[in-house]
């Protein structure tokens, strides 16, 4: 899922300064699952702000809405009898959901209410771990299911690093598994360590959006 959390509250009250009449609208997806922009926090966080705001002198009128899916023009279409009453929307969407509903209300700014983090599994209750970073090239294949990519803090393609610390935690965080260690593992465990002696060439990163905005088109499709 796509993983998000709330900006910090001093934040979101900077950014509804002056506003009177603020649509606050969640995703009922990804950041419903990672209790971010879903109804729940929609409705919790609503009168914060208008309390927080009321504490700094401002009196604001603040409209609720959870969309299905922020990301789909559909479900956003379901904002625009609402739109017209409010003079600026705070998006608890990620970042793909906040900039289709920005599009489509032009006229209106548009305030992230989180900051979109990373494609993540929750772990543990409470807890979210990034396992991709979109990067176009996918190589679990050759990794045994586990993406160097996203969980190497140096995203090597050929590891460990060397700095792997005693325990087996990574060299730059000693919360986190290396994930090299992870893949020598798997790959003994599958007697296939030999698999992991031939040295991987440099990856194909023009997928990976360094080059620009990424575009995928199926003709198939259209
Ligand atoms: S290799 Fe790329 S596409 Fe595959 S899981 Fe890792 S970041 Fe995602
Ligand atoms: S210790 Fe492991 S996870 Fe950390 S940077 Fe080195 S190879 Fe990557």
């Amino acid at each position: 899922m796509i993983v998000a959390e709330w900006k910090p509250i001093p934040e979101l009250l900077a950014s509804l300064k002056g506003h009177k009449n603020v649509l606050l609208v969640g995703c009922a997806t990804c950041v419903a699952e990672c209790a971010a922009g879903g109804e729940r926090e929609v409705l919790t966080l609503a009168p914060v702000l208008k309390m927080g705001l009321k504490d700094q002198g401002q009196e604001v009128n603040i409209i609720t809405r959870t969309l299905e899916r922020q990301c789909e023009p559909e479900f956003v279409e379901e904002l625009a009898e609402i739109a017209p009453q409010v003079d600026a929307i705070m998006s608890l969407a990620c970042g793909i959901g906040m900039q289709l509903v920005a599009e489509r209300f032009i006229d209106l700014p548009l305030y992230p209410g989180v900051n979109t983090t990373s494609l993540a599994i929750r772990e543990q209750p409470g807890l979210w771990t990034a396992r991709c970073a979109a990067c176009g090239d996918c190589m679990l294949g050759e990794t045994f299911g586990l993406c160097p990519v996203a969980r190497c803090a140096k995203s090597l393609m050929n590891g460990p690093c060397g700095g792997t610390r005693k325990d087996g935690k990574c060299e730059v965080d000693e919360n986190t598994e290396c994930i090299w260690r992870l893949i020598v593992e798997r790959a003994e465990a599958k007697g296939r360590l030999e698999d992991l002696v031939k040295v991987r060439p440099s990856k194909n990163w023009s997928n990976s959006g360094h080059g620009g905005p990424k575009r995928m088109l199926r003709e198939d499709l259209r």
